[in-house]
């Protein structure tokens, strides 16, 4: 196993990637000599970007795009702004992605890129020239046949809208489908932005079936107020499932009869985060984990589902909204101890999957309605939900072990009919 030893350390989010991969190798048979390509990212680029701020200085930020694997199409994946960004989380985030894009059966490789900033902390103008700068020093690799970015963390339809204006600009005409999650009348899908929470609920719902939970009067912790978080949160609560805590950067908020969630989101629209949000009352932030609840959302950031947090959580189903939430050794756990996980790659792959319908819409400029791109994603959802689970049983492994044989397969099998360049 030839790793790329200077980067295999640690609990990093990207040997947690390797760890998942060493994971799915005695699954691939024949298959299993060729997963070194994916033990390390195709292009990995690093670029300084110089911004003039408004008091006139000039700050630098370290911006990056990792293109994982192009082995089945464009790369794609999102642009994180926040200020944990380094080359390992891209680089993880960026592999999510191939497997997220091969476990859907989309035409697509992975990337990511991220900028190590906190936005909160800038002027729109300084994010407008941010972005526009961090565009410009990846536009070489990026395009619709190249490598099509999207919003993640910290960033937005706003940010989409800079970042396909400066490509365009660059170009010399107008390029709608160099990202996606643009706003709607620039070439942005209907239904992009509830999309990721949507599949969240969609997937969540069936595997909530199949191990016979019920979800009306279902208890629900949710880790996330974001794009992802609220819109699981609301379709769920919809449902008759009571959201009894919500944790966001600013507070954990703790209610038994259910929080009511529209309320929450004119609140937070109006203080920018959930602190002070009342009836609710705040709790440790600490205590999140060992609410008693059937399901958990994680839908913020990587890495939070440890070995002790799986060792004492009290749930029957996990939904990870968020990208990598779990670590390896707390996947062992959760197996051990019967708790069910939604895996990433297919849970929060409702976004991905509404980008590509973005995509395609731009690429034949013509627009579908919501609902039609609605229910082709549920067919795209409930059908990945459904093999993955099928894989599972044949094979008695875990979802997420089952997600990565069928996108492995994907990926390798196509990989072996290219064949090595240059042969
Ligand atoms: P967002 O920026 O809209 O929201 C992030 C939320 O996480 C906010 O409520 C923020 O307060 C909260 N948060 C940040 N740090 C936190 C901390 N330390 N503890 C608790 N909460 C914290 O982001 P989003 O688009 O909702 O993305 C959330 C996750 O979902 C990320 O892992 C992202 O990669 C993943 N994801 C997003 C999409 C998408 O379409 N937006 C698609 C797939 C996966």
């Amino acid at each position: 196993m030839n790793h790329l030893s200077y980067i295999h350390q640690g609990n990093t989010a990207w040997s947690n990637f390797l760890d998942q991969l060493d994971r799915v190798a005695p699954y691939l048979n024949d298959l299993q000599d060729r997963l070194d390509t994916l033990r390390r990212p195709k292009r990995a680029l690093i670029v300084d970007i110089p911004v003039e701020m408004n008091d006139g200085t000039i700050k630098h930020f370290e911006g990056f795009r990792v293109q994982h694997s192009l082995t089945r199409g464009p790369g794609k994946g999102g642009v994180r702004f926040h200020p944990n960004v380094d080359l390992n989380e891209v680089m993880a985030l960026s592999a999510w992605m191939t497997i997220k894009c091969a476990a859907l059966n989309l035409p697509f490789g992975g990337a990511k890129g991220g900028v190590r900033v906190d936005p909160s902390k800038l002027s729109k103008r300084e994010l407008e020239r941010l972005a526009r700068r961090y565009t410009s020093e990846i536009n070489f690799i990026i395009g619709p046949q190249k490598d099509i970015p999207a919003p993640d963390v910290g960033t937005n339809p706003q940010i989409m809208a800079w970042m396909m204006d400066t490509y365009s600009m660059n170009a010399g005409s107008t390029i709608t489908g160099v990202v996606t999650g643009k706003p709607v009348h620039l070439g942005g899908s209907l239904g992009r932005v509830k999309a990721t929470g949507r599949g969240v609920y969609i997937t969540g719902m069936d595997v909530a079936k199949k191990i016979q939970l019920e979800i009306n009067q279902a208890r629900i912790c949710v880790q996330g107020f974001g794009n992802v978080g609220s819109e699981a949160a609301a379709l769920f609560a919809q449902s008759g499932a009571k959201v009894i805590c919500i944790q966001d950067h600013s507070a954990t908020l703790y209610q038994p009869e259910g929080i009511d969630l529209e309320l929450l989101v004119q609140y937070q629209k109006q203080h920018g985060a959930i602190k002070g949000f009342s009836p609710a009352h705040e709790i440790a932030n600490a205590l999140f984990w060992d609410i008693e609840a059937e399901i958990f959302i994680p839908a913020a950031l990587e890495g939070v589902i440890t070995e002790q947090v799986a060792q004492s959580i009290k749930a029957k189903l996990i939904l990870e909204g968020a990208n990598g939430p779990t670590l390896s050794k707390a996947d062992d756990i959760l197996a051990q101890r019967q708790i069910t996980i939604v895996p990433d790659v297919i849970c929060n792959a409702g976004g991905v999957t509404v980008s590509y319908f973005e995509w395609v819409q731009d690429l034949a400029s013509y627009f579908w309605t919501e609902d039609e791109i609605n229910q082709r994603m549920d067919v795209i959802m409930r059908n990945a939900i459904n093999d993955v689970w099928e894989k599972a049983r044949q094979q008695n492994c875990s979802l997420r072990t089952a997600a990565y044989i069928l996108a492995c397969e994907r990926i390798l099998i196509a990989r072996k009919e290219r064949g090595t360049y240059p042969g």
